[in-house]
């Protein structure tokens, strides 16, 4: 007979960066882990709702360091399982938008572990929330898309003008993640299909104190991002919603262009 596993793992949504934006779930499974893992985008202030005697491992970029490998993070929370402790699996937003917390999931199934998984505010919520933007204003949107800017190693990644097609005909606000080191290729592909004055806002560290805006326009995105030097982590938004916010620019002198 098998021997039943005593310990349990949850993935849980850090969230965008703010800490107050944790769910009343998350802090709970962050007090009562013994083992957290936790990811490079996770705000270390959320850490706070951790035991003294909990083990904490970083296994981000942080530092300069290269992340650590997949592998090994599966078979870090599937052995402390094994051994007896509860493992929280820290990730920035939501664990199941982008971040691999699907695959996490089917690895710890697989080695015959429950997983419990608790929702985080995705950033790219955040980024919108904090310009005071509505992803889907009835007026200029019935629709979002999360899309990432980033292919998988050996494949092809998101057909932009066919992205861009289905947007403008079905106004749609599209929300892309890892996109800002792809950007003069993302920018090329949208204008195949969507007007070259689309409105578009840049959002880097969204609800952090450090948080960082830009408008523009479709025609410039690539060149706004270097221009005022937003990199990652951010999001870049596309679609009508946007348009008071660009209109607000051109008009005020308001400091639109960054919150920090
Ligand atoms: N699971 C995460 C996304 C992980 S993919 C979520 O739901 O938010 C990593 C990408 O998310 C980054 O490259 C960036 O595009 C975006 N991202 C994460 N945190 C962010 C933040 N605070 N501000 C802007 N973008 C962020």
């Amino acid at each position: 007979m098998n021997t039943p596993i005593k310990g349990r793992c949850t993935l849980v949504g850090a969230g965008p960066g703010d800490p107050e934006l944790l769910t009343l779930k998350a802090v709970k499974a962050i007090a009562s882990a013994t083992v957290l893992l936790v990811d490079d985008l996770v705000n270390d202030a959320v850490l706070e709702h951790a035991s003294p005697k909990a083990r904490i491992v970083h296994v981000g970029k942080r530092g300069g360091c290269k992340s650590t490998p997949q592998v090994f993070i599966d078979k870090l929370m599937i052995s402390a399982v094994l051994e007896g402790e509860h493992v929280v699996r820290l990730k920035g937003g939501d664990p199941f938008i982008f971040g691999r917390g699907g695959e996490e999931v089917e690895n710890l199934r697989q080695a015959g572990i429950d997983v419990d998984v608790v929702n985080g505010i995705t950033s790219g919520q955040a980024a919108l929330t904090g310009l005071g933007v509505s992803l889907t204003h009835r007026d200029h949107a019935q629709g979002v898309l999360f899309m990432t800017g980033h292919a998988q190693p050996g494949a092809q990644g998101p057909d932009w003008p066919s992205v861009a097609q289905v947007c403008h005909q079905q106004r749609i606000t599209l929300l892309i993640y890892m996109g800002t080191s792809r950007s003069a290729l993302i920018q090329a592909g949208l204008l195949q299909g969507l007007p070259a004055k689309t409105s578009v806002a840049v959002v880097q560290n969204a609800s952090r104190h450090d948080q960082r805006y830009a408008v523009t326009t479709l025609d410039a995105l690539h060149n706004t991002l270097h221009n005022e030097g937003i990199g990652s982590p951010c999001i870049i938004a596309v679609g009508d919603v946007l348009t008071v916010l660009c209109a607000l620019k051109e008009k005020s002198s308001l400091p639109l262009r960054c919150a920090a």
